[in-house]
């Protein structure tokens, strides 16, 4: 099915600038969705919840709706945050708090640059819940702390990028987009809709 125009469902202002940086160049034209109820993020995969997100915005706004789920996947603390990437350090927690409570985390098991991916699972679904279409993205690097950096969002001021030979969060945000999980997942998704 074609999808020329889709709502973006995220209460996250960082990610949604994102989104839309990496969607202008695709020809799939996006609008930020107005403020929506919040929705319980209980799935296991990063794919089961953008589900619900893409799925309970499109019902309210009767339109095509996109949305993201993301996290970091650190293999040696057995995938964790993954999907409690957001509130890794307890609900409400800032970023600051999240890296926090993972360097806390690494620092109790003696890890030192563990192995790391951001993955981004995106979906666009029709006001009926339908998939419309799906996609994902991984960006591999590995966990340095102190944070350095001052730009990106989230935990990326932990994560060593080797190709860039910086953190995610010392890159220009096209810098950034051109390599992210988030990147790579919208691309992708951007791409399978024009086939
Ligand atoms: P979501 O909004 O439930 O998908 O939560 C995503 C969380 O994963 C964010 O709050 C960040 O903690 C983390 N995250 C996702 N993408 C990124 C990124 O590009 N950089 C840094 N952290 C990210």
């Amino acid at each position: 099915m074609s999808v020329d125009s889709v709502f973006v469902a995220t209460t996250n202002a960082h990610k949604a600038e994102e989104i839309a940086a990496i969607l202008a160049p695709t020809g799939l034209a996006v609008q930020m969705a107005p403020p929506l109820p919040e929705v319980v993020e209980d799935g296991t995969t990063f794919r089961a919840n953008a589900l619900l997100k893409a799925r309970a915005a499109a019902a309210i706004l009767a339109a095509p709706a996109l949305a993201d789920d993301s996290g970091l996947v650190v293999e040696a603390l057995d995938g964790a945050p993954g999907v409690f990437s957001a509130r890794y350090a307890g609900e409400g927690a800032s970023d600051a708090d999240n890296n926090a409570a993972l360097i806390a985390a690494l620092e109790a098991r003696g890890l030192q640059e563990p192995a790391a991916a951001f993955v981004c699972a995106v979906v666009i679904v029709a006001p009926d819940g339908t998939l419309l279409g799906e996609a994902e993205g991984r960006v591999e690097g590995v966990i340095r702390w102190p944070a350095l950096g001052s730009a990106g969002f989230g935990y990326d001021p932990l994560f060593f990028h080797p190709p860039s030979g910086c953190r995610l969060s010392e890159l220009a945000p096209e810098a950034k987009n051109a390599i992210s999980h988030r990147g790579e997942a919208l691309r992708k998704l951007a791409t399978s809709l024009k086939a």
